[in-house]
C-alpha cells in the first residue's frame, strides 16, 4: 500500500471547472431581462423581490368562498407595490386544500391584475407541493421523500416529479418549494421525513431525478414547473433535534456532507433555492454571505434566485439579534445574497429596502442583480407568455395512471425489517385483529403538507382512499376485527384488544406517529408514547402472533417490541396509496423491496450513522442500530457474488468499473437493490468506514442472475482535505458490495 501523505494529488481545478458552469445562462433570456430591467423604476424592482402570503390579499376565512380576494388589497399589492410573488393557500395558519377550479380562477385573477401593471410583469405563485399538489383537493399525493428514498428507484422519483409538476400546473400554480435537499442526519428533527434520508449520494440522486421529471428540458412547457431546493444549508442538523435551532457544522463537514446534494440539485437545473431558517455555527442562514454568495454563486455556479424562508429576514433582528433593527436585518440579508423575501404579511421589507437604497446603504447594483435573477426565472418558466392557466385539467390531474405509479411508489417504499420464520405473507383466510392508533387513518400515512400545513385534518382526506384497516378488509375473506379509536389520540381499550386478540389468528398492530411538520413536530425523545408501549406489551402477553406495522416520519424506538414481533414492517409515510400498498405486502400480492434510507436506532441516544468515521473498537462503540442503513427484506432471497473491477490500478482522475452478479435464490420474483460502497483506506483526514457511491435496482425471477456494472467516477473517490479543498489522494481504495470487497490503487 502506498503512503498517501507522500502521494497527494490535487484535483481542485478539475472539480471547480465542473461546477462553475453548473447553470449556463440563456443569452436570449438575458437579453429580454436586461431590456425590461432598463425600463423599471426602483419601486418596481423592489416589488419583484417581495413575496407575500396570499392572506394579505384575501378576505378573512377566504378559503370557504369561491372568490377569496379582497380586490382593493390585491390591487394595493400588485399594482401599487409591484409585488413579484405570492405563496400559500388561504388562510394561514389554517390553510386547506381547495378545489382545482378555484385555484385556477384564483391564479387567473392574479394574472389579470398583473396584466394591468405598467410593465405587465407576471407574479410567480409558489406552493409547498412536496409530495404532490398539497393544497389542491384530490391531487395525487405520493409517499413523502423519506419513502421515495426507500424505493431506491430513480425512475419513480422522476415520475413523481413529472406528476407533481403537471398537477401543480393544472392548478394554475407556477412554482414548487420542493425538493428538500437537506440530508437527514438527525432523527429527532421533525422534518427528517421531508428529506431523502441520511446518505449524501442517495439524496443527491433521488432529488436530482425529481427535479428532472418536474422541470423537463424546457421549463416553459405547459406541464413543467420550476423547483426550489431547500433549505440551504445545514438546516437539517440541529444539535438538539428541534426545528429552527442552531447547528454546528464545521467547514469540512459542510462541504463533504451538506453541500453535495445542493450541488447536485443545481446541476440538475433547479433555478431557485430557499434559505436555511436557522443558524450554523453562530451565523444565521439569512445573514451568511459566505454560504449565500461565495459558495453558492462563485463555487457552485448557481445562477437562479434565492428566496428567504418564512419571515426569516425580520428574525435576524427579532430572534437572532444579529441586526439592531428591522432595517439592518433587511440590509444584512440582501447584502448576504437573499434575492426575494418571503416577508410574508406586510410591506415592511419593501419599505425598508426602498429606504436603504435611497440612503445609499444598499447599492442599486445589488437590487439589479437580484431582480435580474428573478425575471430570468419568470422568463425561463414561460410566465410572460401566459395569460391563462397553461394546461387543461382533464388528462393532467389525478389520472388513473398517476394513481398506479403512486401505488407502485408506495409499495416499493415499504421496508420489511423482520420476518421470523417467513411469518409473512399472511393467508387471505386468516382471522385478523387490527389495532393501534395508526391503523385506521389516512393522515398518519401522509404526514405534514397534506391538504393542510400539518396534514392532520382527517375530515379533509378523500373518502375513497383506504386506510390500512380498510385495505385489509378489502383483501381478505377472513374475519377482520378492529379495536381502536377514530382519532390518533383516542385511548384504545386494552382489555378489549387483548380479548379480541385471543379470538383471532393474528394481530396487526399499527403504531407510530401523528402527522406534523416544522416546530409543531418537535419531540423530546424518540421513545414511543407510553400508551402505545402498554398496548403492545399487553398484546404480546397473549402469546398471539403479532405483525408490527409502523407509520410516521421518524424512527421511534421499537427495539423491545420488535424483538417479540413475528414480523416488522416499517411504513414511514407512504402517502395516499399507503394503506393499499401495505396490505399488498402483508398478503404477498407484492414482494417488498424497500430499503432503509436511514439507520434505524436501537436506543434513543445511540445515534450513529452508517457512514461514520473510524472509532475506538470496543463493544459500546460499534455501529449497532436496530436495522442498518440499506436494510430491507424480501419474500425472496438475493445473493451477490463475483465482485470485480476492470482494473486494479488507475491514475488519479480516472473512473473505475465495478461489476457484480446478483441472483434471485428464492422462490418468488422480486426486486433487489444492490448497493456499492467505497472506503478510502488511508487518507490525510479521517474518512467514513464506507460510503454509498452507486446503486441499482433490478427485478429478478427465481434463479435468474444479472450482472450489474457501475462506474465510480473520480468524484466518488474525492473528499475535502486538510486545506478545505476537494481532492483525491493516491493509495488504496476498497469497494464493498454485500459480504465481498475488492481493492484498487490510485496513483
Ligand atoms: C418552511 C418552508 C416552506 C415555507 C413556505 C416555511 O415555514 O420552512 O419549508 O417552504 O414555510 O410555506
Amino acid at each position: 500500500m502506498l503512503n498517501k501523505s507522500l502521494y497527494l494529488v490535487f484535483f481542485v481545478a478539475l472539480f471547480q471547472a465542473a461546477t462553475l458552469n453548473a447553470q449556463p445562462v440563456d443569452p436570449a433570456v438575458e437579453e429580454k431581462v436586461q431590456a425590461l430591467l432598463a425600463q423599471m423604476t426602483l419601486e418596481e424592482k423592489i416589488g419583484q423581490m417581495t413575496q407575500l402570503d396570499v392572506g394579505v390579499v384575501t378576505v378573512m376565512n377566504g378559503q370557504d368562498i369561491d372568490q377569496p380576494f379582497d380586490m382593493a388589497r390585491l390591487e394595493e399589492a400588485i399594482i401599487h407595490h409591484h409585488v413579484g410573488s405570492i405563496l400559500n393557500a388561504p388562510s394561514t395558519p389554517n390553510n386547506k386544500a381547495q378545489p382545482i377550479e378555484k385555484w385556477r380562477s384564483m391564479t387567473q385573477t392574479i394574472r389579470t391584475m398583473a396584466q394591468q401593471t405598467r410593465l405587465k410583469i407576471p407574479v410567480i405563485y409558489g406552493i409547498d407541493a412536496i409530495h404532490g399538489a398539497t393544497y389542491t383537493q384530490n391531487s395525487t399525493l405520493f409517499p413523502q421523500a423519506i419513502n421515495m428514498a426507500a424505493t431506491f428507484n430513480q425512475d419513480l422519483s422522476f415520475k413523481e416529479g413529472e406528476i407533481a409538476a403537471r398537477e401543480v400546473k393544472a392548478s394554475g400554480i407556477d412554482w414548487n418549494f420542493s425538493p428538500v435537499m437537506d440530508v437527514g442526519r438527525q432523527p429527532l428533527w421533525p422534518r427528517l421525513w421531508e428529506t431523502y434520508g441520511e446518505d449524501i449520494y442517495l439524496a443527491s440522486t433521488l432529488g436530482s431525478a425529481f427535479i428532472k421529471g418536474h422541470q423537463g428540458d424546457d421549463l416553459s412547457a405547459t406541464d413543467k414547473v420550476p423547483t426550489c431546493l431547500k433549505h440551504y444549508v445545514g438546516y437539517s442538523f440541529p444539535v438538539n433535534g428541534k426545528d429552527r435551532t442552531p447547528a454546528l457544522i464545521g467547514e469540512r463537514m459542510l462541504r463533504d456532507v451538506f453541500l453535495p446534494s445542493f450541488e447536485a440539485g443545481i446541476k440538475a437545473g433547479a433555478p431557485t433555492i430557499m434559505v436555511n431558517s436557522a443558524e450554523v455555527d453562530g451565523i444565521p442562514g439569512h445573514a451568511n454571505y459566505q454560504y449565500l454568495t461565495t459558495i453558492l454563486r462563485d463555487e457552485l455556479g448557481f445562477t437562479g434566485f434565492t428566496v428567504s424562508d418564512w419571515e426569516d429576514i425580520i428574525r435576524l433582528y427579532s430572534r437572532d439579534k444579529v441586526a439592531a433593527s428591522p432595517r439592518e436585518a433587511v440590509k444584512m440579508a440582501v447584502m448576504a445574497g437573499v434575492d426575494m423575501s418571503m416577508v410574508p404579511f406586510n410591506f415592511s421589507f419593501y419599505d425598508l429596502l426602498l429606504d436603504l437604497v435611497h440612503s445609499g446603504d444598499v447599492p442599486v447594483s445589488r437590487i439589479d442583480e437580484a431582480v435580474t435573477r428573478i425575471l430570468g426565472v419568470k422568463y425561463q418558466s414561460g410566465l410572460f407568455e401566459r395569460t391563462e392557466p397553461a394546461i387543461v385539467v382533464k388528462g393532467n390531474f389525478a389520472t388513473k395512471e398517476a394513481e398506479s405509479i403512486n401505488r407502485q411508489a408506495a409499495q416499493e417504499s415499504i421496508v420489511l425489517a423482520k420476518n421470523e420464520k417467513n411469518f409473512l405473507p399472511l393467508s387471505k383466510k386468516a382471522s385478523i385483529l387490527v389495532t393501534g392508533p395508526t391503523a385506521n387513518l389516512l393522515s398518519v400515512m401522509n404526514g405534514g403538507w397534506t391538504l393542510t400545513w400539518q396534514g392532520d385534518d382527517e375530515s379533509l382526506y378523500p373518502k375513497e382512499k383506504l386506510t390500512l384497516l380498510k385495505a385489509i378488509e378489502q383483501k381478505t375473506s377472513g374475519k377482520v376485527t378492529y379495536v381502536g379509536g377514530k382519532h390518533y389520540q383516542d385511548e384504545i381499550n386494552i382489555e378489549q384488544a387483548v380479548n379480541e386478540a385471543r379470538k383471532h389468528d393474528v394481530v396487526v398492530l399499527a403504531l407510530g406517529e401523528k402527522p406534523y411538520t416544522e416546530t409543531s413536530g418537535n419531540i423530546d425523545t424518540l421513545t414511543l408514547p407510553f400508551a402505545q408501549m402498554q398496548l403492545a406489551n399487553a398484546l404480546f402477553a397473549t402469546g398471539k402472533p403479532i405483525v408490527l406495522v409502523t407509520f410516521g416520519g421518524r424512527p421511534r424506538i421499537i427495539t423491545e417490541i420488535a424483538q417479540q414481533a413475528n414480523a416488522v414492517v416499517l411504513g414511514f409515510l407512504p402517502g395516499m396509496e399507503g394503506g393499499v400498498a401495505m396490505a399488498d405486502i402483508l398478503f404477498g400480492d407484492v414482494n417488498p423491496s424497500g430499503k432503509l434510507p436511514i439507520s434505524y436506532p436501537r436506543n434513543t441516544n445511540d445515534i450513529v450513522l452508517y457512514d461514520h468515521k473510524p472509532m475506538e473498537s470496543y463493544d459500546p462503540n460499534q455501529y449497532n442500530p436496530l436495522y442498518p442503513f440499506g436494510h430491507g427484506l424480501s419474500y425472496s432471497h438475493f445473493e451477490t457474488s463475483n465482485l470485480r473491477l476492470d482494473k486494479t490500478q488507475i491514475h488519479s482522475g480516472e473512473p473505475i468499473e465495478v461489476s457484480v452478479d446478483v441472483k434471485n435464490v428464492g422462490k418468488m420474483t422480486g426486486k433487489e437493490t444492490v448497493l456499492v460502497y467505497l472506503n478510502d483506506v488511508v487518507a490525510s483526514v479521517t474518512r467514513p468506514t464506507k460510503q454509498l457511491k452507486a446503486f441499482a435496482k433490478v427485478e429478478l425471477t427465481p434463479n435468474e442472475t444479472q450482472t450489474l456494472h457501475f462506474e465510480l467516477s473520480s468524484e466518488a473517490m474525492s473528499f475535502i482535505g486538510v486545506d478545505m479543498k476537494r481532492r483525491i489522494e493516491a493509495g488504496e481504495f476498497k469497494v464493498i458490495v454485500g459480504s465481498e470487497s475488492v481493492n484498487f490503487n490510485v496513483n
